[in-house]
């Protein structure tokens, strides 16, 4: 395929209407393609020029990639429109150059790279550099269209990114026709945690479970952290796949407790008190950011951990094992002070107690989970379940007003956003000023300065990226905003460092509130 074919294919990618009619299109045109032409097909559809796992990526800045856009060379001798693949290896060439004026040679190769391209095929190149989500593909889609062109199942492409977390492997993996199934993780590469689906009251997540009896867990107000433990010693890593070893040393020195020569566990460092009980999250997520004093720090906000699952152990991969079996496994292995209480095969009955009792102690509630429940990588299934006090709702912050008075220079009124998973968008459901301190603003603002995609003086658009923790009161319908919802009194209870917006609740839920409030109040 021609650069210029597959420019042709974006655009009509893009001019599809749903989600998926453009994951059909994608699909369709991987039957068309070379296996070869399959990694830079679903690289650049997703906004990759180079591997995603490439340290450094392409290595252009937006200066360098304005300067070739601007003046492009025509090679004297094989200046014709270039393949597809041949654009991919010229940008793999352009991110393996090194050493003396390595930064003109990409400027060079860049330039007549641009040279033999089209004005618009240069844009399109330009963002495919630059990661712009051009044509509304994200991963998920990718996949999903894989998963079509092979003829097998979504599960099976899902299970193979969770294991090794870049869409480069997977394309790669599955040009070469590898089975899905006989691939296994990486130790000291982060896979995506599982999570649980929300629930208000101990009955509803039983219903969510749809069992009878199940496992409760008390749930840890912290920091979600899976532990790799293997020869080349311990890395602890965040719900965001990000190396926090570090930030924790004394985690580091009590998992040397573990009795495993290679393990993968799942679980939640908690800060302390004096007498034991939980400190709240905002200390926790204090000495989470204070990588430099952490000594200091160690002392006057003491962390450890509650373990609740092993994924991989000793050379076996545990995920589709049920949970009960898994349970045993990391009770032999770990230390009983670091395990997350449970009760198991509780009724409806013990897991209120456990409830009422965890909640006394100071935790945020408990994690219903079934005792038959395989690990779903990166899901938010109907396994687990939690019950919170409150409900509270993770969204994106999609653009901010600036403060007036007190809060004058300060974009300090945040547009709140879910995930559409149908668009493949973020829409807004709410607009909060509440819950942030002084210092937040501050951090707010700078942080989405940075992000800015659309500046209209008073207020700004940034890139989905930061995830906040939202408070709210009822979930009411409005015209006001696309999604048709908004949010009453809603409050920033927390930035959620450790969460990125894929992770952020979905249109979906917002209904599911919103319905679920006149199983309690009358409809109008
Ligand atoms: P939430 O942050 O409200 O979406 O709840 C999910 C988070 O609860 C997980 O990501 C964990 O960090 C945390 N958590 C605390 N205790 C547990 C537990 N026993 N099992 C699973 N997750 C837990």
């Amino acid at each position: 395929m021609l650069f210029r074919e597959f420019v042709e294919v974006c655009k009509r990618i893009r001019a599809a209407k749903g989600i998926n009619e453009k994951i059909g299109l994608i699909a369709s045109y991987l039957k068309r393609l070379d296996r070869e032409e399959w990694v830079p097909y679903i690289l650049f559809l997703t906004g990759n020029p180079v591997p995603d796992t490439l340290e450094g990526g392409l290595g252009v800045g937006h200066r360098t990639l304005v300067k070739a856009m601007k003046n492009p060379v025509r090679p004297l001798i094989g200046g014709g429109p270039p393949s597809l693949l041949e654009v991919y290896r010229t940008l793999l060439e352009i991110a393996g150059m090194r050493g003396r004026d390595s930064q003109a040679r990409r400027e060079g190769l860049l330039r007549s790279l641009m040279g033999r391209l089209s004005r618009e095929e240069r844009e399109w190149l330009a963002s495919i550099i630059m990661g712009e989500p051009r044509i509304g593909v994200m991963t998920g889609h990718v996949l999903r269209a894989l998963a079509h062109a092979l003829h097998i199942s979504e599960d099976k492409v899902r299970r193979l990114y969770m294991l090794r977390g870049s869409i480069h492997e997977v394309a790669e993996l599955l040009a070469r026709g590898v089975d899905p199934a006989s691939v296994g993780p990486r130790l000291y590469k982060p896979l995506r945690p599982m999570l649980g689906t929300p629930a208000r009251t101990v009955t509803e997540a039983f219903n969510i479970l749809g069992v009878s009896r199940a496992a409760a867990e008390e749930k840890y107000d912290g920091f979600r952290i899976q532990i790799h433990i293997g020869d080349r010693g311990v890395r602890i890593f965040s719900r965001n796949l990000l190396d926090v070893t570090q930030s924790f040393p004394e985690l580091v020195e009590y998992s040397s407790s573990i009795e495993a020569r290679e393990a993968i566990l799942d679980g939640e460092a908690v800060a302390l008190g004096r007498d034991g009980r939980p400190l709240p999250f905002q200390y926790l997520m204090r000495r989470f950011k204070r990588v430099e004093d952490v000594e200091g720090y160690m002392d006057s906000i003491p962390v450890t951990m509650r373990l609740f699952d092993v994924i991989y152990l000793d050379g076996e991969l545990l995920i589709d094992r049920p949970y009960i079996y898994r349970r045993e496994r990391l009770e032999r292995i770990v230390p009983s002070e670091y395990l997350a209480r449970v009760v198991l095969d509780a009724s409806l009955s013990e897991a209120e107690a456990m409830y009422r009792e965890a909640v006394e102690s100071g935790h945020e509630g408990i994690m219903l989970k079934r005792m038959d429940s395989p690990y779903t990588l990166g899901s938010r299934g109907r396994y687990w379940a939690k019950v919170k006090e409150k409900e509270t709702l993770d969204l994106v912050i999609v653009g901010a007003e600036w403060g007036h008075g007190r809060r004058r220079g300060w974009l300090s009124d945040y547009y709140l956003a879910a995930y559409n998973p149908r668009t493949g968008g973020y829409e807004i459901v709410g607009k909060t000023f509440k819950g942030l301190t002084d210092e937040e603003f501050q951090y707010m603002t700078r942080r989405l300065k940075e992000l800015v995609v659309r500046d209209e003086g008073y207020r700004v658009f940034v890139k989905p990226e930061i995830v906040v923790e939202v408070d709210f009161n009822e979930v009411q319908k409005s015209p006001k905003y696309r999604s048709g919802y908004a949010l009453r009194l809603a409050r920033i209870k927390r930035i959620r460092e450790d969460k990125s917006p894929e992770e952020a609740a979905t249109i979906d839920d917002i209904r599911r509130i919103y319905e679920e409030q006149f199983r309690r109040k009358a409809r109008l």
